[in-house]
């Protein structure tokens, strides 16, 4: 690939290994030219199923918007890029593991949070107060209140 700070044709691989539990390899490339080094990552590219929005679009399924989701609830938390790259691979695999050419969209954001509550649960409860509240704010209400049920229980006992 062309170097991306003087656009060289000519670049070399110096470094390669797999990352993300083997489902990406990072390479560090260096440019023949200027000599300056970058990184690419290479994933497969498998088909995934698009996606059923709560008005009945479809839209095509988003990598780069599921990481930024993700990133954003993971603001500021003690978790790696390489962890979240791990779990980002695992909500792919399971959606396509149920051979399904079409999936509500509301899926994937139960996939992320089953990811992000064993990630990190700060992560957890921002990601899930965002997406429950836009989603359906009755469903919300009832975890927070079942929540507070669980604690209130739990102080008592
Ligand atoms: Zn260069």
């Amino acid at each position: 690939m062309h170097c991306p700070f003087c656009n060289a044709n000519e670049t070399k691989v110096v470094d390669s290994r797999l990352v993300a539990e083997g489902q990406q390899v990072r390479r560090r490339r260096e440019c023949v030219t200027c000599s300056e080094r970058f990184t690419t990552y290479e994933a497969a590219e498998l088909l995934m199923p698009r996606l059923i929005k709560a008005d009945g679009s479809r839209q095509p399924f988003d990598d780069e918007k599921l990481r930024a989701g993700i990133h954003r609830a993971l603001e500021k938390r003690p978790v790696s890029i390489e962890e979240v790259e791990a779990s980002i691979s695992r909500i792919k695999h399971r959606l396509r593991a149920t051979g399904e050419r079409e999936l509500p969209s509301r899926q994937v954001g139960e996939e992320v949070m089953s990811e992000l509550r064993k990630l990190d649960e700060v992560a957890y409860v921002r990601f899930a107060s965002v997406y429950r509240s836009f989603q359906d704010i009755n469903e919300f209400k009832e975890e927070i209140e079942r929540l507070s049920e669980q604690h209130k229980s739990e102080g008592e006992g």
